[in-house]
């Protein structure tokens, strides 16, 4: 039976010393970091999501500012909003909720959020940062998923990864990210012609789908890390993209939904929030 790798247990731990650094920068500064949070309309997994945000703030010592906009907000006015936050020297972090209402263009809202406080890491030149391997804000999900491979002593380099899905704020960036720590890396999606084949070969398995249970124990090859990033709601449950039952006999180790990826996801926003007031609060030359 695979190992479980607890990502709620390494996110306590996490929080933890977070709190305790944000303590010591309150000390050294003065203040602490600031983190505002945009939803607009009422979508109410995102509700979910931005409340579990501000819980986690709350505990480490972050501020953060809750804007709920209206679903028919028009776009100039979030950009104004946006830009309000840029300026202000108190908000270190700005975070988007996406999915954005349709009148409104994603890549226009993140492309307008200061390259220093996109906390999400999701801005063309945060993205370009880490193509090119020079520090910057990285996405949450996929350096949560690294930072938990690096807790369990899992190694990358050398290996083989495949990676199931190429989404801008999982996949590709993920796969990048496991690239530039020497891993052999494979990016399969909807249209990879015997999806099996590859997964198969997979020493670290990564399911970034949003399909449950897809991945399944005969898609596994013996003893391998399988990281299951997949949120699904079935029938009131959350399920991975991962097939626990089936594939937890093959592994060496997999991570759970819920309790895995998810946990690490949220902590790897505080890190940002802190990364990002350090280094506006101390500018490099
Ligand atoms: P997404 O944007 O919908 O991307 C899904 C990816 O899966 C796409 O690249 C798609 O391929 C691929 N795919 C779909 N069907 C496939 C199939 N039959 N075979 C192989 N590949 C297939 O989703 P996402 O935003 O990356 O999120 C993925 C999952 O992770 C969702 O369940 C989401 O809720 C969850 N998530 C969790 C966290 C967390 O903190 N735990 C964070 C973010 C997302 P194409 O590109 O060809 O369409």
């Amino acid at each position: 039976m695979a190992k479980i790798i607890d990502g709620k247990a390494v996110s306590e731990q996490i929080r933890e010393a977070l709190k305790k650094k944000i303590e010591t920068l309150r000390g050294k500064y003065g203040s602490s970091p600031g983190l505002a949070v945009v939803l607009v309309g009422d979508n109410p997994a995102s509700q979910i999501y931005i409340q579990n945000k501000r819980k986690a703030c709350e505990y480490v010592g972050i501020r953060s500012y809750y804007h709920h906009l209206d679903i028919h907000t028009p776009q100039e006015k979030l950009l104004d909003l946006i830009h309000t936050f840029n300026q202000d020297p108190q908000i270190h972090g700005i975070l988007v909720q996406l999915p954005l209402p349709k009148h409104i263009s994603e890549e226009k809202i993140l492309t307008s959020i200061l390259p220093e406080k996109d906390i999400d890491g999701f801005h063309p030149l945060n993205v370009g940062k880490l193509v090119s391997n020079t520090p910057g804000l990285r996405p949450c999900t996929p350096a949560g998923i690294i930072e938990l491979l690096d807790y369990y002593n899992i190694p990358i380099e050398g290996r083989h990864a495949v990676v199931v899905g190429r989404s801008n704020i999982v996949g590709k960036p993920l796969a990048l990210m496991l690239l530039h720590r020497h891993a052999t890396v494979t990016i399969c999606h909807s249209r990879t012609l015997s999806l099996s084949s590859y997964t198969r070969q997979a020493d670290i398995l990564v399911a970034a789908i949003g399909k449950p249970q897809f991945i399944r124990g005969d898609m596994v090859k013996e003893n391998a890390v399988v990281v299951d990033v997949g949120i699904n709601r079935v029938d009131g449950k959350l399920v991975g993209d991962v097939d626990f039952e089936s594939v937890a006999t093959k592994a060496a180790a997999i991570t759970p939904v819920p309790g895995g990826v998810g946990p690490m996801t949220i902590v790897r926003l505080l890190e940002n929030t802190v990364q990002a007031f350090e280094s506006l609060i101390t500018p490099n030359p």
